[in-house]
């Protein structure tokens, strides 16, 4: 008998017109769960991998366009999920309450994702989380997905980022561009000279990919791309 992964309940393995259409994670999900899910389509802003009415730049692409400094850190990110109430119960599950087997849930979603990337060659890096956050959660949950990433794509994990303890958000005059400058909480420990593919749990405003993809491209690396379980 197989329990579902979210709600624990046994899962009914009779083939339905329902599995037929959900095939990637029939085998830990149930139905009802899965059905809870929202998938990003094709349908996207063409930038972020944001879920979009159609397929043209987002509000938040928008505004990073608006900064030379920033406009091209990230050449595209693509994410898996929508944050819908289904996936904020799952997230606070696995960050906040450690439950690490979640993410065989995520498994079979990122293997057929990442098939998007599959004739380039990159280093994965994971964002990293403080020393202190880290002890906090047991697992860091970007890493968990960089490694799931590292075995459907066979390309290597850099841990290339390092995260300061705390950063102070100072109020200040200063241009949006030297705010987030100033509130870098990255820093550079390893040289990349590959591609790389940036990896977090969920892309918000995206402006934690953006301080960690200024760190890297001040560091000498040529492109970084990245991806998401949530968008
Ligand atoms: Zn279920
Ligand atoms: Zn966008």
């Amino acid at each position: 008998m197989k329990y579902c992964l979210i709600c624990h309940q046994s899962i009914n393995e009779t083939v339905t017109w329902k599995t037929i259409f959900y095939p990637a994670s029939m085998s830990n999900v149930c139905i009802t769960c899965q059905e809870q899910l929202e998938l990003i389509g094709d349908v996207i802003c063409p930038k972020c991998g944001r879920k979009m009415p159609e397929s043209t730049l987002c509000q938040d692409c928008l505004k990073w366009q608006e900064s030379k400094a920033y406009a091209k850190l990230i050449r595209s990110n693509r994410s898996i999920f929508t944050y819908n109430s289904m996936m904020q119960e799952v997230m606070t599950r696995w960050k906040y309450r450690g439950d690490y087997q979640l993410k065989q849930l995520f498994a079979p979603y990122i293997q057929k994702k990442i098939k998007h990337y599959n004739k380039s060659t990159f280093s994965i890096v994971p964002i990293p989380l403080t020393k202190a956050r880290q002890y906090e959660r047991a697992f860091n949950q970007a890493a968990v997905i960089a490694d799931m990433i590292a075995e459907y794509s066979k390309q290597p994990i850099m841990e290339a980022l390092s995260r300061k303890e705390a950063v102070s958000e100072k109020q200040s005059k200063r241009t949006r561009a030297e705010r987030i400058a100033a509130n870098n909480p990255f820093f550079f420990c390893k040289t990349v000279k590959t591609n790389v593919l940036l990896v977090d749990d969920i892309y918000t405003t995206g402006m934690t990919l953006h301080h960690a993809a200024s760190q890297l491209k001040a560091a000498g690396c040529h492109q970084v791309d990245s991806f998401t379980l949530i968008r």
